[in-house]
């Protein structure tokens, strides 16, 4: 699939949910993508946050699920995703990353365990649960570790039915940058 299948993958999801939110997948990948945008995300950061989820929309139709709770392993289907579209090693890490980030957090923070979305917390148990002591430390080892947490802090924060944000449309040029190295 290229760049541009996954954005098609987007437009299609303006209807689809997202997995137990109020908001759509498409509405949130948007959402996500312009707090990247926003807050000065590079490209890589703009175009991962606007495709971490696409795993739940490019898998294949018999994959398996977490209990009515999305595709199981989303991150790694999505990130292979990226990384066959030829968005960069980057782009592919910090999607395939953004479950271990919850994963890192819940492990070093009660109070951002409570405060996951039900949805969130319905599939840490699918997604392996909190970091042992040794996953903390391989993942604060990793260089792109602040950026797969600021990916996570703007995918929980995408999650508004009401602002409007800037259309998909307007990502064409990052994905093409990016393929283009
Ligand atoms: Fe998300």
């Amino acid at each position: 699939m290229s760049g541009e299948d996954l954005l098609q993958l987007l437009a299609d999801a303006e209807d689809v949910g997202y997995i137990g939110e109020s908001v759509s997948q498409l509405a949130h990948a948007l959402q996500c993508a312009a707090l990247a945008a926003e807050r000065d995300g590079s490209d890589a950061l703009v175009a991962a946050s606007l495709l971490h989820d696409i795993g739940h929309l490019c898998a294949a139709a018999d994959a398996p699920t977490m209990a009515g709770l999305g595709v199981l392993d989303h991150e790694t289907i999505g990130g292979d995703a990226a990384r066959s579209a030829g968005l960069g090693e980057d782009v592919a890490s910090l999607i395939t990353s953004h479950v271990a980030a919850k994963r890192y957090l819940v492990a070093r923070s009660d109070s951002y365990r409570r405060k996951l979305s039900p949805a969130s917390q319905g599939t840490l148990e699918f997604q392996g649960g909190p970091m042992s002591p040794d996953e903390v430390r391989r993942f604060e080892a990793d260089p792109l570790a602040e950026s797969i947490l600021r990916l996570r802090a703007w995918d929980e924060e995408a999650k508004n039915p009401e602002i409007t944000v800037p259309s998909l449309e307007s990502y064409r040029g990052v994905l093409q940058r990016l393929a283009s190295v």
